[in-house]
């Protein structure tokens, strides 16, 4: 993206928050049936990722609405339907800085698995599987509840600070799923802010935490520091 067309997509942000104002929490349709088939676009590594164009994002937080409503489903008298959408359930964070820079927080898929190298349980002898896995279909990030330990060295080994442990069971969550290769933040985004990609290490603010990333933008957008 050059100067120009920075300044354009800058523009476009402030313009749609100003529009956008608090209709974050938006009820959310029906997904229909996730696929099981992995993205498209997997690299060398198979491993893909949600990446946020900062510049776009309102922190309108419609994705963690999607994300919170299909990664956390009701059953109703035996049929499956989406959730309510607990913005505090999500798999991808919206974190607000002042001044105005929202910076969604999601796993980066780190292909060296930081969060599972520290998890302590030794693998399962029939699945090769610790506590903490990247799962053989959908790839994603996986916790075992019932062989973990909920000593919290995930969390503290995460690189973006995505997964956070539940205050009640102390199980890591907030691992993104991918939504089974139909990532829903994605497709509710109104404002085009997220792509589904493969894992490029070389890509600007890969792996870095929210604070880390408010700080460069705010430099860049406001010339201050953070
Ligand atoms: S990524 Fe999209 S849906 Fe999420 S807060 Fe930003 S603009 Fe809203
Ligand atoms: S909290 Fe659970 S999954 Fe995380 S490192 Fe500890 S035992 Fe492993
Ligand atoms: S891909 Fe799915 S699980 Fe991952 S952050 Fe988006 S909605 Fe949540």
């Amino acid at each position: 993206m050059n100067s120009n067309q920075e300044t354009d997509a800058w523009s476009r942000r402030k313009f749609m928050k100003a529009v956008v104002s608090s209709s974050a929490l938006a009820v959310m349709g029906q997904f229909g049936i996730f696929r099981l088939a992995m993205a498209s676009q997997a690299d060398k590594t198979g491993l893909t990722m949600i990446v946020v164009d900062y510049a776009k994002c309102t922190g309108c937080r419609t994705c963690e609405t999607a994300c919170s409503a299909a990664n956390h489903k009701q059953t109703v008298n035996g049929e499956t339907l989406n959730g309510l959408g607990n913005p505090e359930t999500a798999n991808i964070r919206v974190y607000p800085y002042n001044p105005d820079v929202d910076v969604p927080n999601v796993c980066a898929m780190c292909p060296d698995n930081p969060c599972i190298e520290a998890c302590p349980v030794d693998p399962d002898p029939k699945t090769g599987f610790k506590a903490l896995f990247r799962h053989p279909e959908t790839r994603a990030v996986t916790n075992d509840p019932n062989r973990c330990i909920t000593c919290g060295s995930c969390a503290d080994a995460c690189r973006t600070g995505t997964i956070i442990p539940n205050d009640d069971t102390g199980l890591p969550e907030h691992m993104c799923t991918l939504c089974n290769g139909d990532p829903q933040c994605v497709k509710h985004c109104p404002f085009g802010a997220l792509t589904h990609v493969s894992v490029d290490l070389d890509r600007d603010f890969y792996a870095m935490k929210p604070d880390q990333i408010a700080g460069k933008l705010i430099q860049k957008w406001y010339g201050k520091s953070h």
